[in-house]
């Protein structure tokens, strides 16, 4: 270990460099020139000491400092460790800046930090896919003048970050972005961005479905509360017009009776947890009590129901979500086919697995429905479903019983000729 220079060190050293010379001097005479020769040979022996010095410290690119001797020693040595230490906090830093990417890189949302002006620093790599930055290109760069969008440029413009903004995505309209924005280090702010298309979605379904729930119970609503309002006249009870009341009345309260199943239903299944599917479902006796049940709902329309079941078919399920699933296709099969055409629902062991079709020689549907018709209260015609009784919500049980079964709804149509509503269960769930 190496002493720090001192002052005493320093008399010590120039007491012992001049000695030899002064007793010399003293000796032989010449003095004087001989401590002047002593002190040019000591300037030199410094400013050789201080271009060594220096060439270490801009040319060598070695981290250890050349060999210096006497006062200059303990320099080299300090400067040495100064350099040691400053390399160690700059690997720590290294380390710290390295943790900090490798946590935003994880981070499920795009992260940039930018400058108080406005200029990129760093941003992860979501925010590259998401926002279409570039990194290292775009560092430096205006954030404005890479994300365009005229909310987005008064938002960094006025830097109110206390409300997020939702914006539609500059790159892709069809998503939507949420940006929160918060100081971070001095003069730099990090920018958190959250794809929120889903949640939105999401948002508008549930305020959707509430409108469409309420405007589904008021129509029948107001019709009871009329005809209550007219029982106010006791004439009115006794009268001509009475059972007529009464009938639509009763039918009234039908529409709201299923409504309320159906949406009981559609809600226990949405919020089940996807069933254990072992329990032994012995689908070909559900289809003979269907049947049956079909039959009645045809009543007087006398369609021609023809069941094409292999009886051993058995599966692994959940019996009440497939009866639930299996009964609307039927019943909407019977609902949307004129009387006396006929109807097929077939139960068979297909390659891929069990497969259920219902196929109907209806009024068919236009190709531009098909991909809604699963959507909660979604009706090609709705005066003529509520005619049906119909509540709109008879194929979004059918998808959601189906998708707890690994399985997915096929709907194959065509107008005026007719329709097949057909599902493929996993192999693996056959008995
Ligand atoms: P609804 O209770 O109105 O029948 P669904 O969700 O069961 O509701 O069906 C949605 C819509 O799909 C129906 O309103 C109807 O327009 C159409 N649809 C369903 N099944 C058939 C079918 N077999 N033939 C023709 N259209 C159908």
């Amino acid at each position: 270990m190496v002493e720090r220079l001192s002052w005493k060190k320093l008399a010590w050293e120039l007491a012992f460099f001049y000695l030899p010379w002064f007793i010399i001097g003293w000796l032989f005479g010449g003095l004087p020139w001989l401590l002047l020769g002593a002190t040019v040979a000591m300037l030199l022996w410094h400013l050789h000491q201080q271009i060594k010095l220096s060439d270490w410290l801009w040319k060598d690119k070695s981290l250890m400092p050349p060999s210096g001797t006497g006062s200059w020693e303990p320099l080299f040595n300090g400067i040495y460790r100064l350099q040691k230490r400053n390399r160690r906090r700059r690997k720590e830093l290294a380390n710290l800046i390295r943790r900090f990417r490798n946590g935003a890189e994880s981070l499920p949302d795009a992260v940039v930090v930018f400058e108080r002006d406005g200029a990129i620093v760093w941003c992860n790599k979501l925010a590259q896919e998401l926002l279409g930055l570039r990194m290292p290109d775009d560092n430096g760069q205006h954030i404005s003048n890479l994300i365009r969008a005229p909310e987005f440029v008064s938002y960094i413009a006025d830097a109110n970050y206390d409300v997020p903004l939702e914006m539609r995505s500059h790159l892709n309209s069809a998503r939507t972005l949420e940006f929160r924005t918060m100081p971070y280090a001095e003069g730099e702010y990090l920018m958190v961005v959250r794809d929120i298309t889903q949640l939105k979605q999401l948002e508008g379904m549930r305020r959707n479905f509430f409108a469409n729930v309420s405007h589904e119970l008021r129509t029948p609503m107001t019709v009871l509360r009329g005809y209550l309002e007219m029982t106010e006249d006791p004439e009115m009870v006794v009268g001509p017009m009475w059972p007529k009341a009464h009938g639509v009345m009763t039918e009234q309260l039908s529409r709201m009776e299923s409504l309320v199943e159906q949406l009981l239903t559609l809600s226990k299944i949405e919020a089940a947890a996807k069933p254990e599917l072992d329990h032994l479902v012995d689908v070909p006796a559900m289809l003979d009590v269907l049947q049956k049940e079909a039959q009645a709902l045809s009543g007087d329309s006398e369609h021609v129901l023809t069941f094409e079941v292999d009886t051993s078919l058995k599966v692994k399920g959940n019996d009440d979500q497939l009866r639930s699933a299996i009964s609307n296709l039927v019943y909407n099969a019977v609902k949307h086919t004129p009387p006396k055409a006929g109807i097929t629902v077939r139960w068979y062991r297909s390659s891929k697995g069990p497969r259920l079709e219902v196929q109907d020689s209806g009024e068919g549907i236009a190709p531009q429905h098909l991909d809604r018709l699963t959507e909660r209260f979604y009706r090609v015609d709705k005066a003529r479903s509520r005619e049906t009784g119909g509540s709109g919500l008879g194929l979004a049980i059918v998808k959601h019983a189906l998708s707890h079964h690994d399985a997915e709804l096929d709907i194959q149509s065509e107008l005026g000729v007719g329709s097949t509503f057909s599902f493929t269960l996993s192999e693996r769930l056959a008995c």
